[in-house]
């Protein structure tokens, strides 16, 4: 497993974080830095303790074990009021009984601001969530993404230093969740916020986040920039719930040299392990090539198109490899490319998968 790289200066600073319910244990020795102005999220399965994680750094359910800096502040103990930040939920909660404005200015009201500088901040937040005439309106005469962001201007009027936002897209439909998701990514870069955003939908962790927190059962998988954990993903759990992933069973055949079935592949990573260790490839759909290829491109192979899955801008292919029976390869053939190549269902092409793009993990011992 692996844990965050250390953060000079970190805003947000977890160490040897530890929660268990009875005997289930939620988090395990969970370590984490998050730079001030860093936007992160948690991402995993139902159930692997990602809002756990996020309530443990609210105080709204205290670690059993470790320690939480917050602005270099010592706050493992401290209840969620000195912990400055600001929260969304999934379920806007906001209270139904009193206006936008009255919703947004209500951290304010409890601070004991002027009512002048109430109304100016909560006018100015309104603007700033683009809702700048809806503040005499009632939650219940807003649309769902209208209303979360009414929750996000809420959870900043205090000008928090810490942004928590727990699966804030989930309820909303799909256009909406995309526009919104837009919106609060730039809305935190323009304050600079310091953001962690839990979900479980990979798509929104990648556009969004600056580094993504992948976890698994209460641990950390890996933490990094989108484009590491898609393109480099250091354990076969993180390879195969961000994007889609074939694993493949094989062989060390050599150095940098896996054997699956009737094909030796090359990759450019050096794989752990002695000739004939027992390794899992991986390959991204989407790395295939159909086109261009010759004698001497590397991992080429001649495979039967068994299925031809029409998603829109691309087809999945379903690559039987001729020669290696039982072997199934997912491709992702781009649109143009289905057009150039006339693909159809029970072809024979060459195909390949450039070095590159291939991971290696430690097999089962047979
Ligand atoms: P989801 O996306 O479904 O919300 P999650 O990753 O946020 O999942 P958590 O809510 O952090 O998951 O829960 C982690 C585990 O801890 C789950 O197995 C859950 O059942 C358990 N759990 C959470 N809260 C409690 C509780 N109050 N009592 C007992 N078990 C709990």
């Amino acid at each position: 497993m692996t844990a965050s790289q250390p953060i000079a200066d970190p805003f947000l600073s977890v160490r040897g974080l530890r929660k268990s319910y009875g005997a289930f244990t939620a988090l395990e020795n969970i370590d984490l830095d998050v730079a001030r102005g860093e936007f992160v999220s948690f991402l995993g399965p139902s159930g692997c303790g990602k809002t756990t994680l996020l309530r443990a750094i609210a105080g709204l359910d205290p670690q059993d074990e470790g320690s939480i800096h917050i602005g270099g502040r010592d706050v493992s103990k401290a209840p969620p009021s000195e912990r400055d930040f600001g929260i969304v939920f999934q379920s806007y909660a906001l209270f139904p009984n009193l206006t936008v404005a009255k919703n947004v200015g209500y951290g304010l009201v409890n601070r004991s601001r002027p009512r002048k500088e109430i109304a100016e901040r909560v006018a100015e937040l309104l603007a700033l969530v683009g809702l700048p005439d809806q503040g005499e309106k009632f939650p219940g005469q807003l649309s769902g993404g209208q209303q979360q962001r009414v929750a996000l201007a809420r959870a900043l009027a205090t000008s928090p230093g810490l942004l928590l936002l727990d699966e804030p897209l989930s309820a909303l439909d799909a256009k909406v969740r995309v526009r919104l998701r837009d919106q609060i990514r730039d809305l935190q870069q323009r304050l600079g916020v310091t953001t962690i955003m839990v979900t479980h939908d990979q798509e929104e962790a990648l556009a969004m986040a600056d580094r993504i927190v992948v976890m698994n059962h209460g641990v950390i998988e890996q933490v990094g920039a989108p484009s590491e954990i898609y393109g480099a993903p250091r354990t076969p759990f993180v390879a195969d719930f961000v994007g889609h992933m074939t694993f493949l069973d094989g062989v060390l055949a050599g150095p940098r040299r896996v054997r699956v079935g009737g094909i030796e592949f090359t990759v450019a990573e050096d794989a752990q392990g002695s000739v004939g260790a027992p390794v899992r490839l991986a390959l991204r759909p989407e790395t295939a090539r159909l086109q261009g290829l010759d004698d001497a491109t590397p991992n080429r192979f001649e495979a039967r198109i068994g299925e031809l899955a029409f998603l829109g801008s691309f087809c999945r292919a379903r690559l039987e490899p001729t020669g290696s029976s039982g072997l199934v390869i997912s491709a992702d053939v781009p649109a143009n490319a289905m057009r150039d190549l006339g693909l159809a269902e029970g072809d024979v092409r060459p195909v390949a998968f450039p070095p590159d793009s291939l991971r290696v993990f430690p097999g089962a011992p047979s």
